[in-house]
C-alpha cells in the first residue's frame, strides 16, 4: 500500500507545479474519489495528508464513515447520482452533497439535515456537456436552481460540480469554458460561493487551467 502514499505525493507535486503559472488561484482540493476502495486504504490515504473522501453509493459510504468515526478530521463527500429515497441518510452523514442536480433533492436534503449539525455543504452537478440521460441539471435551469438552493437554511451553497464528457479521449475545451464562466456568475452573484468541483485522473491539468479548486482523484491515488 506504499503506492498511495507515492501518488499522493506525486499528485501534489504536479498540482503545485500547474498552480506555478496560475496567480489567479492558489489552492486546490483534493477528494479522494474511494468509491470500492477499502478503509486500510482509506487511512493510508490519509496518514499521506488527505483529508477529504468522496463516495458514490450511500449504503458503502455510510459504511466507511462509522468505521472511520475516530478520525474525526475525515470530510465526507456524497459525489455520486442521488436517489429521492436516499436524501435522508446523505443529509444525517455527509459533510458536502456534490450532486443536488434538482429542486427536490433540494428541499429533502434541507429537511433532513438536523440543525444540531452544521448546514450540509452543496454542489449543484451541472450537466455541463449537455448529455441526455446524466446527471446534473441543465444549464439552461442552474440559475432557478441556486435561487433556491441559497434560500435553504441547513444547506450551505458552496458551487458547482461537473463532469465534462471526453469524446474518444478527447477533452472538449469548450466544456471546461462554459464550467468557468457559470461558477464566476455564481460566484458573483452568491457570497457563499467558493467551490468549483472539476477535475478527475484524466483531466487534472484541463481543469486547473479553467479555475477548478476541487478535483476528485480516485485511480491517480489509488492505482498500484
Ligand atoms: C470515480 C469518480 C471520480 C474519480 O475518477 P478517477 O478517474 O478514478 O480519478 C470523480 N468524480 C466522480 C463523480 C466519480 O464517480
Amino acid at each position: 500500500m506504499n503506492n498511495i502514499k507515492n501518488n499522493i505525493n506525486v499528485l501534489k507535486e504536479k498540482i503545485q507545479h500547474l498552480l506555478k503559472n496560475k496567480t489567479e488561484l492558489k489552492k486546490v482540493k483534493i477528494v479522494a474519489a474511494s468509491k470500492n476502495q477499502s478503509v486500510e486504504k482509506i487511512q493510508i490515504a490519509l496518514l499521506s495528508g488527505i483529508y477529504n473522501f468522496g463516495e458514490n453509493y450511500v449504503q458503502e459510504g455510510i459504511d466507511k464513515i462509522k468505521k472511520l468515526k475516530k478520525n474525526n478530521q475525515i470530510i465526507w463527500h456524497f459525489i455520486g447520482k442521488i436517489q429521492s429515497r436516499k436524501t435522508k441518510l446523505v443529509a444525517q452523514n455527509f459533510d458536502w452533497c456534490q450532486t443536488i442536480d434538482r429542486e427536490k433533492i433540494a428541499i429533502l436534503l434541507n429537511k433532513y439535515r438536523t440543525s444540531k449539525k452544521p448546514p450540509i455543504n452543496v454542489l449543484i452537478q451541472v450537466n455541463i456537456s449537455e448529455e441526455p440521460n446524466k446527471n446534473g441539471v441543465s444549464i439552461k435551469n442552474y440559475q432557478q436552481l441556486a435561487i433556491i438552493v441559497s434560500k435553504m437554511t441547513n444547506l450551505k451553497f458552496r458551487g458547482i460540480m461537473a463532469l465534462p464528457k471526453q469524446t474518444q479521449g478527447k477533452i472538449q475545451y469548450r466544456d471546461y469554458q462554459d464550467v468557468k464562466n457559470i461558477f464566476n456568475v455564481l460566484k458573483n452573484q452568491y457570497e457563499s460561493v467558493d467551490t468549483l468541483s472539476l477535475g478527475t485522473s484524466f483531466d487534472i491539468k484541463t481543469a486547473i487551467t479553467y479555475n477548478s479548486n476541487m478535483i476528485r482523484i480516485g485511480k491517480s491515488i489509488f492505482h498500484n
